[in-house]
């Protein structure tokens, strides 16, 4: 019996070993294959232009590479299509900038209703007059429920010295009393901004201070967009997953500046705990929609902030399971936005929260180079990400009208 087993165990082997020393010109190197292939060491990495073939061997192609910007494969999975092109409810897009002007304003309001976007929450409001102007013009509309306003930093933060905060918390109540809903930071307030004395202006500068104790005391929310996605921060080598975007914009070269992403998020951590009473809701999911653990950290240390989505999606969209559940857990803290006004690509959205479709195309090549999938979001949890959480987050947005 033993003897028996032996031989067809030993010609098993012998195969094995045979399909092994063929290596990369068995089945399909073919001719030509044959003297091309780079042995490495296990765990090395392919030397530039070649990639793995077989275990341990490398190969180049015998066509020249097309470089990244070219080589756009088409996805041959054939799977269920449910494009979702307009909102299963009313959304606040909370993270815009753009707001009405008399020529564009019902082309606009078109556009809205065919995306099912409620309200337009311009974050450029400025201040003083500039805020007061755009407010007005809104109420001008028949549109003044449509479109609401931001006001920004006095001076756009810009040499701030002792009382500067008192003077912007001032203008701040200005611009409320004048219509302005909320108040927003940009990114360059905290990383790129300088004092009046020439240092960096921290985003937790006790100097800043009355602004948030004056929006605390408005009763309305902060939004911050702190820093950049961290591999913005990361050397420009190739496995940098957004190489091709820092090769196109020059200004996203953070790991040019001489200030961390973890520099930045402690400073901004520290301003959402100073405080408590203050509600924030944090740009861009916090720069933490790539480590869904971190948003966890961060949602759980401050009750006193939310979560912002926009310019994230391409991070939802490669892990819906984990965002489900992050958005389940969290359904209270997370609110609608997307930034750039493109009707076109809010759908996409829509089809990553609302649906189970797979590996569908994305918008943009230098976000992502991979395709996304649905979250599948159940009806509840949408209705608090579209508008509800917003409208209970920003009590200056309309409070009636919603669906039931
Ligand atoms: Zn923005």
């Amino acid at each position: 019996m033993r003897r028996a087993l032996l031989v067809p165990l030993a010609a098993i082997l012998l195969g094995a070993a045979v399909v092994a020393q063929q290596g990369p010109v068995g089945q399909g190197g073919g001719r030509g294959g044959r003297g091309r292939g780079v042995a490495i060491q296990p765990r090395e990495e392919c030397p530039p232009g070649t990639t793995l073939v077989r275990v341990d061997t490398c190969q180049a192609p015998e066509f020249p590479p097309p470089s990244i910007v070219d080589y756009r494969p088409k996805s041959s999975l054939v799977v269920e299509q449910h494009p979702v092109p307009k909102a299963k409810f009313p959304v606040v897009d909370i993270h815009s900038h753009t707001g009405p002007m008399p020529e564009t304003v019902s082309f606009l309001i078109t556009q809205m209703d065919a995306l099912n976007i409620r309200v337009l929450n311009n974050l450029s409001g400025g201040f003083g007059d500039a805020v007061k102007q755009r407010v007005d013009y809104i109420r001008s509309t028949p549109y003044a429920d449509r479109f609401t306003v931001f006001a920004n930093g006095l001076n756009g933060f810009r040499d701030v010295a002792p009382g500067y905060g008192q003077k912007a918390a001032a203008q701040l109540e200005a611009d409320v009393k004048n219509g302005a809903i909320g108040f927003k930071v940009f990114k360059e307030t905290g990383m790129d901004t300088k004092r009046a004395d020439g240092t960096r202006l921290k985003i937790n500068d006790p100097e800043l201070a009355p602004i948030w104790d004056t929006a605390a005391r408005l009763n309305i929310p902060v939004i911050i967009h702190t820093g950049e996605p961290p591999e913005f921060f990361k050397p420009l080598d190739l496995h940098n997953e957004r190489w091709l975007e820092l090769a196109l914009f020059p200004d996203r070269r953070r790991y040019l500046v001489p200030v961390s992403f973890e520099e930045l998020n402690a400073e901004r951590d520290e301003l959402f705990k100073k405080h408590p009473k203050t509600r924030f809701i944090s740009a861009h999911f916090g720069w933490h929609a790539n480590d869904l653990s971190r948003a966890a950290k961060l949602l759980d240390a401050s009750p006193n902030v939310v979560l912002e989505l926009a310019a994230i999606l391409y991070d939802l969209g490669r892990q819906p399971r984990a965002a489900h559940d992050f958005f389940v857990k969290y359904q209270d803290r997370i609110l609608f936005g997307k930034d750039t006004y493109a009707p076109t690509e809010f759908p996409y959205y829509w089809r990553v929260l609302e649906t189970k479709d797979e590996y569908f195309d994305y918008y943009r090549d230098y976000h992502a180079f991979w395709n996304l999938y649905g979250m599948d979001l159940p009806d509840p949890v949408l209705r608090k990400v579209y508008y509800q959480n917003a409208v209970r987050v920003t009590p200056g947005l309309p409070q009636s009208g919603w669906p039931r």
